[in-house]
């Protein structure tokens, strides 16, 4: 399916990447209320990219469309936990970027919707399909209801192994071909981790 370019962006522009071939059916866009997400873009003190009531805007994709086109000095990763997802960001700004498991071997990232910053990366992307976790959601008006979420599963599947079949499942520029991520992750002290969990 033939799809758009998408330029992704850190807050301060020092480091870019892109999404290559965005369209229906290339990735799923998610809404995560988890505490981790929260944590973590809290320990960053970018709670600004939160949406209403602690929500995490992700777009849910495979890393063979992902290319890191400058500033890859300030790629910068955290585990919440030893072991926690890779949060990586821009060190630059401390722009939350990207999450991936530990290593490159599955076929998935989630990228940071707020660093899609051109304009018509809202109509590529597509509508939200899925809003999880919204136990760990702030309080706040209205009521909040996980959905989707077998859906997601589906496509986030079905994504894994069309990239298997098409040998593209290992293109992933966050990791070595051994799977090694090619920065590594700084693991929150305890303290850190509390101190961005108290809320
Ligand atoms: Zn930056
Ligand atoms: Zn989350």
């Amino acid at each position: 399916m033939q799809g758009g370019d998408l330029d992704i962006t850190c807050s301060c522009g020092l480091f870019r990447a892109r999404l290559t071939g965005v369209g229906p059916g290339s990735g799923s866009h998610l809404m995560c209320y988890c505490k981790d997400c929260q944590a973590a873009a809290r320990h960053l003190g970018a709670d600004d990219t939160l949406k209403p009531r602690g929500g995490s805007d992700i777009y849910h994709t495979t890393p063979s469309r992902l290319s890191i086109e400058d500033g890859a000095e300030h790629l910068s990763c955290l585990r919440l936990s030893p072991k926690g997802l890779m949060r990586w960001y821009a060190g630059c700004c401390n722009t939350p970027l990207f999450n991936t498991l530990p290593r490159g071997r599955l076929a998935f990232v989630g990228v940071s919707t707020p660093t899609l910053r051109a304009d018509g990366a809202a109509e590529a992307i597509g509508p939200v399909i899925a809003v999880v976790n919204t136990s760990g959601a702030q309080p706040g008006p209205g009521t909040l209801r996980d959905r989707g979420f077998l859906k997601a599963g589906w496509q986030i599947m079905r994504r894994l192994v069309l990239e298997k079949l098409r040998g593209t499942a290992r293109d992933n520029p966050l990791f070595d071909e051994r799977g090694v991520p090619i920065v590594s992750p700084r693991v929150l002290t305890l303290d850190e981790r509390r101190a961005a969990t108290r809320f």
